[in-house]
């Protein structure tokens, strides 16, 4: 019997090969051009994205975590500042809070929905707290609403981590326009993804946008002043060019993606599993098709011994992680977000998987679960 076809995690080799002329052309483009940082096709990249979630300004920067960590430093976060963020998130998040100087405070996870549990950001306000950083993990929004209302009332600043949620809305409005800045990242596998590391800030303000810019470019004000003592945390002009292509398809990519999870939750439903669930007044863009099982090892390994690629997203939640034992939270106890830790599952959900693809994988999992047990 021939092996059947493997069905990996992601394959942006896929999306390439059906890409390829287009982006071809624009990588070329670029290197004819001889201008490969700070030139047109970042301009235009920049001005696309920010109508394309409608925000009034938009600067690319070179990665999420620098639009996370430039973002927080523009809007004055430094030293003795508390910032609200979740204890459920890729390390990132916290990177960029430690990183500008802050001390991140983290707040558990609501079980639905695996973003961040309201009622504890609003009991982890504190004297010192400057800013709430929500995240948009697995492409779900989180419940902006009440924390719109929350960062107005106690004068505090709203940074939105959207690096996984591109094109995702609540009530009908993109994220990363809720608050001060939006944080975008282009890491190759985000919904969005170029050929290398890419970023973005979005922001409704002129001034906090600016900072952003000249932060990114050495806090330069001129070719030969510096404003700021900044960085070098660009987009280059490559990478706004494949982006400015891949934006394109965005739109047809997430719906594709909705319909993969629209078609597992079909073919999943009764198993001992718990499914993604698509939380009230959101558009899921599904980054991440997450499912939760208390045998995530062996179902991982089965699905493996049948082609079938799986991750883990994540394995240890950043209070665990070593170098961040000296901050606060590292004492503390997340119930939700270490359970999740032990149990969550990634299958594969990008857009050129195929319906008789999501049929292979969901057939595979029901079989892990009725087969007969070896005792
Ligand atoms: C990917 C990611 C980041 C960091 O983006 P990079 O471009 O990889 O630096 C930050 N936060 C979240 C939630 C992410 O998924």
């Amino acid at each position: 019997m021939p092996k059947p076809r493997p069905i990996p995690l992601l394959d942006l080799k896929a999306q390439y090969d059906a890409l390829r002329n287009e982006l071809d052309e624009a990588v070329l483009g670029v290197m004819r051009s001889g201008q490969y940082i700070l030139g047109e096709p970042v301009r235009e990249f920049e001005a696309e994205f920010a109508r394309y979630c409608g925000a009034r300004h938009a600067v690319g920067v070179a990665s999420g975590l620098a639009a996370l960590e430039l973002a927080l430093r523009a809007a004055g976060i430094g030293p003795g500042d508390e910032v609200i963020t979740a204890a459920n998130t890729f390390v990132a998040t916290v990177l960029a809070i430690v990183h500008a100087g802050a001390t991140p405070v983290l707040v558990d996870a609501e079980e639905q929905t695996a973003n961040l549990d309201l009622e504890q950001v609003e009991a982890a306000v504190t004297a010192r707290t400057r800013a709430i950083l929500p995240v948009h993990l697995y492409g779900q929004p989180a419940e902006m609403q009440p924390l719109t209302r929350l960062a107005k009332e106690r004068g505090l600043v709203l940074i939105e981590d959207a690096a996984q949620a591109h094109g995702a809305t609540y009530r009908g409005r993109h994220v990363g326009t809720f608050g001060d800045a939006g944080c975008y990242s282009f890491y190759p596998t985000k919904n969005l993804g170029a050929a290398g590391d890419g970023g973005m800030v979005l922001s409704g303000t002129r001034k906090l946008a600016e900072t952003v810019r000249k932060l990114a470019n050495y806090g330069k004000r001129t070719n030969f002043e510096l404003d700021l003592a900044g960085y070098n945390e660009r987009l280059d002009n490559v990478q706004a060019a494949i982006l400015r292509v891949k934006l394109r398809h965005l739109d047809r990519w997430t719906e594709l993606r909705r319909r993969h999870a629209a078609q597992y939750g079909d073919l999943l439903a009764g198993l001992p599993i718990a499914l993604p669930q698509e939380a009230p007044n959101r558009r899921h863009v599904y980054h991440l098709y997450v499912i939760r099982t208390g045998r995530r090892a062996a179902l991982a390994k089965y699905l493996a011994q049948h082609g079938i690629g799986t991750g883990v997203h994540y394995p240890i939640p950043p209070h665990r992680q070593k170098p961040l034992q000296n901050y606060p939270f590292a004492g503390q106890t997340f119930p939700v977000t270490e359970r999740l830790a032990d149990e969550v599952l990634s299958l594969p959900v990008y857009p050129e998987l195929t319906e008789s693809d999501i049929e292979r994988v969901a057939a595979s999992i029901r079989a892990f679960f009725t087969r007969r047990r070896r005792s």
